[in-house]
């Protein structure tokens, strides 16, 4: 082979070469297009998260979750109006697919958030049964997540929400303290996790 064969040989190998990494190119940046081009619009389609309320607290008289956010602060089983425990600022999803159980509703007579799937509607501090106004708010039970409260339960006497982490089980407008059934509620209060708060920002 003379040197002149040898560099022909050479460049014909090397454009061979140059040739099949365009086309392997081609195919990636076709790949890549296209993962570009699906990523929006799977962003596009996801669905909104669910809206949420502020403003709900523990009262440090009956231990009964109250919306906070008026003036007037209903009325305690305790006596009077409730206390807000300012150690936690809870924030409830409403309006939700799920997953969590749904018909948690807020007593415009008291202001305790109480449960509305029963015909029964518990027991008010106000007098009578609890009276549904507003959002109906969707709460997870039976499961864990990173800035939640454990140990909300329901009170099958009065069929507020309470807290139910401690031996103080407060008092219920039934009388005595608060007794509780069914689920193991989670609450998630405000501040805890930037990056849940970006992707489902409180509303003020
Ligand atoms: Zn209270
Ligand atoms: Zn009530
Ligand atoms: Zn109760």
């Amino acid at each position: 082979m003379s040197q002149d064969q040898s560099n022909r040989t050479k460049t014909h190998h090397h454009n061979k070469l140059s040739r099949r990494n365009f086309f392997n190119g081609l195919v990636q940046v076709s790949v890549a297009g296209a993962i570009v081009a699906f990523v929006p619009g799977d962003v596009l389609a996801r669905p909104l998260p669910p809206p949420n309320q502020n403003n709900w607290r523990s009262c440090n008289k009956c231990r009964t979750l109250f919306f906070n956010g008026f003036r007037s602060k209903g009325r305690c089983p305790a006596g009077q109006r409730h206390a807000a425990n300012l150690g936690g600022q809870f924030v409830l999803t409403f309006d939700s697919p799920g997953p969590g159980q749904r018909d948690w509703r807020f007593c415009n007579k008291c202001f305790a958030l109480f449960f509305d799937g029963f015909p029964n509607k518990g027991v008010c501090a106000a007098g009578g049964a609890h009276f549904a106004q507003g959002f109906n708010f969707t709460l997870l039970h039976d499961t864990r997540a990173a800035g939640h409260q454990p140990n909300w339960r329901f009170c099958k006497k009065c069929e507020a929400l309470f807290f139910d982490g401690d031996s103080n089980k407060g008092v219920c407008a039934a009388g005595g303290g608060h007794v509780a059934a069914g689920f193991k509620f989670i609450l998630r209060f405000r501040g805890n996790l930037e990056g849940d708060v970006e992707q489902n920002p409180v509303r003020p």
